[in-house]
């Protein structure tokens, strides 16, 4: 096996979702999943294409109200290229018997093969081989050709080379009753070889222009368009046996760009220039060689050796240096898909530790998307009577909260209240990416200017969302943890958790982040009480025990037991429990059952000897007994309905349960190549697991 290479034979329709997600190409600037070059969006095919942070707001009705959502935007689909015979239809994989196939991603050099052998209706038997690349070493160029011999036929060969701008955000079958048509034609053009097609996102108004050069030698040449489209048709007369490459080479801008006059220019000026298919190719590989250098996690089982090497691949595709120039977060699904939206959440916390070390610019470029929105979370802090800084729990083009009021269930086919916007822990993973980078880089210069700003501005705000309580202690309500499943008491009108562990520890570890920042760079801006405040924070956080174990929240121990082996028994795949008692009339906030590692974040992020000496210092009893009943106490009451708690779980047991740990990484591994999580890797890779499930082959410091 070459773990280089992910190969797929056959076409499979119900699999056309999954391999078009998983041998998507991108280059951090955009990115176009491994869509059929001759496809449209249908039931089968999504050739969606991304820019970085190229958002738009559309108001949809929901259940009878106006809700606005907010969309990383399908940019207008560049791949259409196709091809007929003698007047004959346009080649599609519906129309033709598909006589050989084979669909191959080389992430050494990022590279996408298509070699497909087909027999039309006539007897003419084509055979076809296509390479496409998004360029890493231009990111605003890419490049698909074609090869066709005519097997057995002798005539007319015509090539149609397209740029479709009609296409719309409908990825995700769940959302498809919103709005989603967020490009406004603006011009198609054809002349001298290129065609260029200009469109405006609907409330963001930003342009995205897009160039092709077609080329095909020997081949009379007609343009045509239509709004939102231009095609480009080359003629070409063939004899059976005869060889026929088209090139096309495409050029992407936006109005966000830098260093250029406007799009439309910059992309014509672009794909004019551009070179050929070959030198483009060999530019792009040896970018690419330059991330494998840096990037390489190294495993001994070939098998397991190439799902590192696609998660990293894909992990590089949506943030590679690239991103350094721009204003892009870490969406939770990569540019390859248009599930969550796009949004940002907080999941870059499972790829600093991979990217830091190893990347430090693209590190710095995340969360400078995140200092540039600290104004928003300043005014969010401050809207909801706070100090500091609230980040928003998803965050798309200008930091305020994106994160929809309501989310549909589909099995029970209601529309119900989304408080996930609750997780005010957000914060506290951007603060630990802080410390990350610093940790990584030793850059106190960045400590001293926008790192520290974001580590304080959080810091204060947990500082005045706590309020001091009994024997001193600091408690912090009405909050989600990491596990979406509890959003509220069974009891309880008001939404929200109170003492949630995950949020007062890591608030705790802030507090002594924040005075070890002190020591180090001096305390320019912070008042002696405000040091007096984090200090006593850092030593009085609230936690709650029940049974000898941590409580994920203030209350937990009351909740019902869940009748796992019940629900085991009734339904196939319990993950999404909150879907499944809500369909029955019932929540999880009755039952101790969680949706992911919630307690067990701390242990993967601080280590079993940083938690304690946290607890401990906040004044609690805690050993080793303590840390494995914990861990096995939440492991029996989780259901992993995210795949970052399998991650979790398969790093924190290998070291407290060795013996349980392995069917953890087993799932790690697979959740995205096998498709574990119901089959969502088609609506776009599940990026923090992809980056988390690197950790679990390398050892490393903890911040
Ligand atoms: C998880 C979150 C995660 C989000 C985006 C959700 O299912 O519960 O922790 O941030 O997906 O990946």
């Amino acid at each position: 096996m070459n773990p280089w290479l992910l190969t797929y034979d056959g076409f499979d329709p119900a699999q056309e979702g999954l391999r078009e997600a998983l041998t998507t190409l991108g280059n951090g600037y955009f990115a176009t999943r491994g869509a059929a070059p001759e496809s449209r969006a249908d039931e089968v095919h999504y050739p969606g294409t991304y820019v970085a942070g190229c958002y738009d707001r559309l108001v949809s009705q929901v259940a009878g109200e106006p809700v606005e959502n907010e969309d990383l935007v399908n940019a207008p689909n560049w791949l259409p290229l196709t091809f007929r015979a003698d007047g004959g239809d346009w080649f599609t994989l519906g129309r033709a018997e598909i006589l050989a196939y084979r669909h191959t991603l080389d992430m050494r050099r990022g590279v996408l093969t298509r070699l497909l052998r087909i027999r039309d209706s006539h007897g003419r038997i084509t055979r076809m081989e296509q390479h496409r690349l998004v360029s890493m070493d231009d990111p605003h160029l890419a490049a698909l050709t074609m090869t066709i011999v005519a097997e057995n036929w002798s005539g007319l060969l015509e090539i149609r080379s397209a740029l479709d701008g009609r296409v719309t955000n409908s990825g995700v079958a769940r959302y498809r009753g919103l709005a989603g048509r967020h490009l406004v034609p603006i011009r198609g053009h054809a002349a001298h070889g290129v065609i260029e097609l200009l469109t405006r996102t609907a409330t963001s108004r930003l342009e995205i222009a897009l160039a092709a050069r077609t080329t095909l030698a020997g081949g009379r040449c007609r343009g045509g368009a239509e709004e939102g489209w231009v095609c480009d048709d080359r003629a070409v007369e063939v004899k059976a046996g005869e060889e026929v490459t088209v090139e096309k080479v495409v050029a992407l801008y936006t109005s966000r760009d830098r260093a250029i006059s406007e799009s439309e220019a910059a992309a014509r000026t672009a794909v004019v220039r551009a070179d050929s298919f070959p030198a483009l190719l060999q530019r792009h590989v040896r970018a690419w060689d330059r991330l494998w250098q840096r990037g390489h996690v190294r495993a001994e089982d070939a098998g397991v050796q190439q799902i590192l090497n696609m998660y990293v691949f894909h992990l590089l595709q949506t943030v590679s240096p690239h991103v350094a120039e721009l204003d892009a977060g870490l969406p939770a699904r990569g540019l390859h898909g248009e599930a969550y939206r796009g949004h940002v959440f907080w999941d870059d916390l499972f790829a600093f530790p991979f990217l830091a070390p190893r990347f430090p610019e693209i590190t710095r470029a995340l969360l400078r998307y995140r200092w540039r929105r600290l104004t928003e979370a300043r005014w969010a802090a401050r809207a909801a009577g706070h100090t500091g800084a609230m980040f928003p729990w998803q965050s798309g083009s200008d930091g305020r909260e994106a994160t929809p009021r309501l989310h549909f269930n589909p099995r029970s086919g209601r529309w119900l209240p989304d408080r996930s916007h609750l997780q005010r822990h957000v914060g506290l993973a951007i603060a630990f990416n802080v410390w990350q980078h610093y940790r990584a880089t030793g850059d106190t210069g960045f400590l001293a200017g926008f790192g520290g700003e974001l580590l304080l501005e959080v810091a204060r705000f947990f500082a005045s969302i706590a309020t001091c309580e009994q024997e001193g202690r600091y408690a912090i309500r009405g909050v989600m943890g990491p596990d979406e499943y509890h959003d509220g008491y069974p009891c309880r009108a008001e939404p929200g958790l109170d003492n949630n562990a995950y949020t007062n520890v890591m608030t705790a570890w802030l507090m002594r982040r924040v005075l070890d920042m002190i020591v180090l760079i001096g305390a320019e801006g912070v008042s002696g009480r405000e040091i007096d405040l984090f200090t006593r924070m850092a030593r009085r956080m609230r936690v709650d025990f029940h049974e000898g174990v941590i409580s994920q929240f203030e209350g937990y121990q009351a909740l019902e037991e869940l009748d796992w082996a019940a629900y085991r028994r009734r339904y196939t795949d319990i993950r999404r429990l909150d879907r499944i008692l809500e369909a029955e009339g019932d929540t999880p906030n009755r039952y101790k059952a969680s949706k992911q590692a919630d307690v067990l974040m701390l242990f993967h992020l601080l280590g079993e000897e940083g938690l304690g000496e946290i607890l401990t210092g906040l004044g609690y009893g805690w050993n080793a007994a303590m840390a494995v009943r914990t861990v096995d106490y939440y492991l029996g009451r989780t259901c992993h309905g995210s795949t970052l708690s399998a991650v979790v779980h398969a790093g924190v047991l290998a070291r407290l349960r060795p013996g349980a740990s392995h069917p953890f990484l087993v799932e790690a591994l697979n959740n995205d190549v096998r498709d574990l999580q119901a089959g969502t890797t088609a609506e776009g890779i599940h990026l923090g697991a992809m980056a988390g499930v690197t950790g679990l082959f390398e050892a490393r410091p903890r911040p």
